[in-house]
């Protein structure tokens, strides 16, 4: 099956607001394993939406509309296509009750046009809204499956979930099951990942592979259709075995887990404890540990050390190492290290330190960065990035690169 994303809106077209919607439903069918060729946005204009429906029709199996659902004139979603495949609208009831029972809960008047929000197309399978109070719709027809959503996302996320997706997974499984999962990669980019993969991904079949790169680190969604969640799982489980094979050495998680979350469960798992000293990050690295639940159990507290005196003055580090080799040097990260797990008296110590750019540091050029760390009383491990995002980019790359570093250690 593939599908097309007919987004409604003139305030999309005036740049007003994004396509997330489109995003949100992508990234949703991906999952079901069903393609998207097409995003359309149209504006609130009955004669251009017909045309787009026209052309949707010719190219996919399943056309999913986003907006134009509301009460208001401008919002001409259903009535486009009763009219275009000839079919009337008629009254849902539950929906015109539920109405109906908001405005008396508020004791507001019900205008006439809100009546309209109740009315659905003839035929369809009518979708729930439990954040507002347009229905949704979901009707094969003549082969074609249709499915109108409201515009705002926090209508349409959990219909699409919670009632469109599952109708979506019947029709095309026949009473199978689709799982997926997401393997995670750090310190390889998309396109080397591809390359390593090429032979995986050009055979796949089922299950199915997908890459993506965003935040500097590259996912693998890999989706399984199956008659059961055991033998989905084992097809994935085989899966994930041969691209460990070629590239596991990148993966640092699955799932839900983030590059913080695995280092909190690491130090957790050993008992060991962490501080940062920290320039160009300036507390990021300790703040993104902070975000996961139970990093009061490693997070020992650490230092914002952004200028020299600061360095000197909060961290003891001597003026004379940081004449002789600069800030952004192994010497000073090293330093750092050892000063905030001497102060903190944490089992690992962190220093971050780098010209986060724009402009050079000296004679660094922008996004040269020393990460060091010690742990316990082993010898320090250093590594040097040089980076070419943009200054915020560089600040939570090195973040990044510092936790896979200790990760890896
Ligand atoms: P309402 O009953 O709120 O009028 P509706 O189904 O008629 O809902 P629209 O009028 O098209 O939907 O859009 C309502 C709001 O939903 C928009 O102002 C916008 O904030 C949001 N919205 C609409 N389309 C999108 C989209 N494609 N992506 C993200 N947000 C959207
Ligand atoms: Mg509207």
């Amino acid at each position: 099956m593939n599908a097309e994303i007919i987004a409604v809106g003139s305030e999309l077209l005036l740049g007003q607001i994004a396509n997330t919607n489109a995003k949100y439903i992508s990234s949703q069918l991906s999952e079901l394993g069903i393609n998207v060729y097409y995003h359309t946005v149209i504006g609130d204009n009955a004669k251009r939406l017909k045309q787009a429906i026209t052309l949707a029709e010719s190219r996919a199996d399943c056309i999913i509309f986003s907006g134009g659902l509301g009460p208001t004139k401008d919002d001409l979603t259903k009535e486009t296509i009763a009219n275009h495949l000839q079919l009337s609208l008629v009254t849902d009831h539950e929906a015109l009750g539920q109405i109906e029972a908001f405005f008396t809960q508020r004791q507001m008047p019900m205008t006439a046009n809100n009546r309209k929000q109740a009315l659905v197309l003839d035929g369809c399978e009518v979708l729930a809204n439990h954040h507002g109070m347009a229905p949704g719709m979901f009707l094969t027809y003549h082969n074609k499956t249709y499915i109108l959503l409201p515009g705002p996302p926090k209508e349409l996320e959990p219909m699409f979930q919670y009632e469109a997706k599952p109708k979506l997974a019947e029709l095309i499984h026949d009473g199978g099951v689709i799982r997926s999962h997401v393997m995670r990669f750090f310190g390889i980019g998309e396109a080397a990942l591809e390359t390593e993969l090429d032979t995986l991904l050009e055979t796949q079949t089922n299950p199915t592979l997908a890459p993506l790169a965003s935040d500097g680190e590259v996912t693998l969604r890999i989706t399984a259709k199956a008659q059961s969640d055991a033998e989905a799982e084992q097809l994935i489980q085989h899966k994930v075995q041969e691209v460990q094979a070629i590239v596991g050495h990148y993966q640092y998680g699955i799932d839900d887990d983030s590059l913080a979350s695995k280092l909190v469960d690491v130090l957790r798992h050993n008992h060991l404890t962490i501080s940062a000293a920290e320039s160009l990050t300036a507390g990021l690295f300790q703040s993104e540990i902070a975000e996961i639940p139970g990093a009061g159990d490693v997070l020992i507290g650490g230092f914002v050390t952004y200028t020299v005196n600061a360095k000197t003055h909060l961290l003891g580090i001597p003026s004379s190492l940081i004449d002789t080799y600069g800030v952004v040097s192994a010497e000073c990260a090293v330093a750092m290290a050892q000063a905030a797990q001497a102060k903190t008296g944490a089992t690992i110590g962190v220093g971050l330190t780098g010209a986060a750019g724009p402009t050079a540091h000296g004679d660094e050029p922008a996004g040269s960065i020393w990460i060091a760390f010690v742990i316990g009383d082993q010898l320090p491990v250093t590594k040097h990035l040089q980076l070419s995002g943009m200054r915020n980019t560089n600040r939570l790359r090195t973040v990044k690169y510092a936790y896979d570093a200790i990760l890896k250690q």
